[in-house]
């Protein structure tokens, strides 16, 4: 069934069932949001226990190649939405066969392939990092000559938390960067030397309406997001320019939802990094900072109700609590101004993300 009727279509009904694909914690919180606004949701994750499971009203445990299930799953539920970005095209095909998908396939396709997604953006005009495609150590050297080094190999497909990637110092690490990602096509990026890195988690209802909250300064510890800041440190006319560029993505994508928008800040203007067509780790401190948070937020996108207040209430800083980070469970609890979040992983695994906690002081304006 294609969404093309629905600017016309009335909200979701109390009681109407949302299907989540992913049951990790970024669909654990979905699921949260949607029981507030009186809706259920049935979560479809291959592995077992998923954190989602937990909170949701029904839970399909099966492979994305098991058209059976995909399809009860599919009939089971109201309108499907996911919470990661890498879902096979052929489920997808299935499942929009049944119900609406959204976001749509659209944004799906340009955010599953690096390559695909940076084309997108340079036609809409954006900056991004230099970048080529490369297939094999001869379109390497080809793009190493072009953009030169220091520079990043990154799979086109598949990357998160900065897997998937080999940096490229001097052209001689060429080699070795290629062998990492074992032959998956790839493209290589210019590396930017930014002063820092932010984020703005857009919104796009049914209707069109948009509404950015504020942008949020993100710090990486070992590739993964360790602490997102808002406000930024950003002028005026930067964090205009920011949520103007996650507007243009969102109108662009015909989109409906919550979206990520990574940007390096540099001298020059902002350059776009990378774009998540879902809610993204970088906007957890809205759940402290806003009346109504990012995954509220999707939630009222793709039932059709209208976009709540994306107004910043709050000085927030979100840290992750990553693997053993969890064990300071009791002293986090006994900061003041600090909401925790855990998403009941019972494994605390080096790199595996626990929860997080949201720490609030009142907004200076
Ligand atoms: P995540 O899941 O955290 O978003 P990812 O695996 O999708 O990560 P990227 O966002 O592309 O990967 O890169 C991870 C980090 O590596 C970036 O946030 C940035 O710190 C650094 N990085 C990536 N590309 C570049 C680049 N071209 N120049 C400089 N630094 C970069
Ligand atoms: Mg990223």
């Amino acid at each position: 069934m294609t969404d093309q009727t629905r600017e016309t279509t009335p909200p979701l009904p109390a009681g109407a069932t949302i299907g989540i694909l992913g049951g990790g914690q970024l669909g654990r919180m979905l699921s949260v949001a949607a029981a507030r606004l009186g809706y259920r949701c049935h979560v479809y994750e291959p592995g077992a226990r998923p954190p989602a499971g937990d909170v949701s009203a029904a839970l399909t445990t099966a492979s994305y190649d098991d058209t059976a299930a995909l399809r009860a799953f599919a009939q089971a539920v109201d309108v499907i939405t996911y919470e990661f970005e890498n879902i096979p095209t052929a489920a997808l095909d299935l499942l929009e066969a049944e119900r609406p998908i959204r976001p749509g396939r659209k944004a799906l396709a340009t955010s599953q392939d690096r390559l695909t997604e940076k084309r997108f953006l340079r036609e809409l005009g954006l900056s991004t990092a230099p970048f080529a495609a490369v297939d094999d150590a001869g379109d390497l050297d080809r793009a190493l000559d072009e953009i030169g080094a220091p520079a990043i190999l990154k799979t086109r497909r598949f990357g998160y938390d900065g897997k998937g990637q080999a940096r490229i110092t001097r052209p001689e690490d060429a080699a070795q960067a290629l062998a990492a990602l074992n032959g998956a096509p790839a493209v290589l990026e210019g590396f930017v030397d930014f002063t820092h890195e932010i984020s703005v988690i857009g919104a796009r209802g049914a209707d069109g309406q948009i509404s950015c909250y504020d942008p949020g300064e993100n710090l990486h510890r070992d590739g993964i997001l360790h602490t997102t800041t808002v406000p930024a440190r950003l002028s005026a006319a930067q964090r205009t320019d920011a949520v103007l560029i996650a507007a243009r993505i969102l109108n662009a994508l015909d989109y409906t939802g919550v979206m990520g928008v990574e940007l390096f800040v540099t001298p020059q203007g902002l350059i776009v990094n990378e774009i998540a067509p879902r809610v993204h780790n970088s906007g957890h401190w809205t759940q402290q900072g806003c009346a109504v948070d990012q995954f509220e937020q999707h939630i009222r996108a793709i039932a059709g109700l209208p976009l709540g207040d994306g107004q910043r209430y709050a000085d927030v800083t979100m840290e992750n609590l990553i693997g053993d980070d969890v064990a300071r469970l009791p002293a986090l609890c006994g900061e003041p101004a600090t909401a925790v979040h855990l998403y009941g992983k019972a494994d605390p695994r080096p790199g595996r993300k626990m929860g997080h906690v949201n720490r609030i002081q009142p907004a200076r304006r």
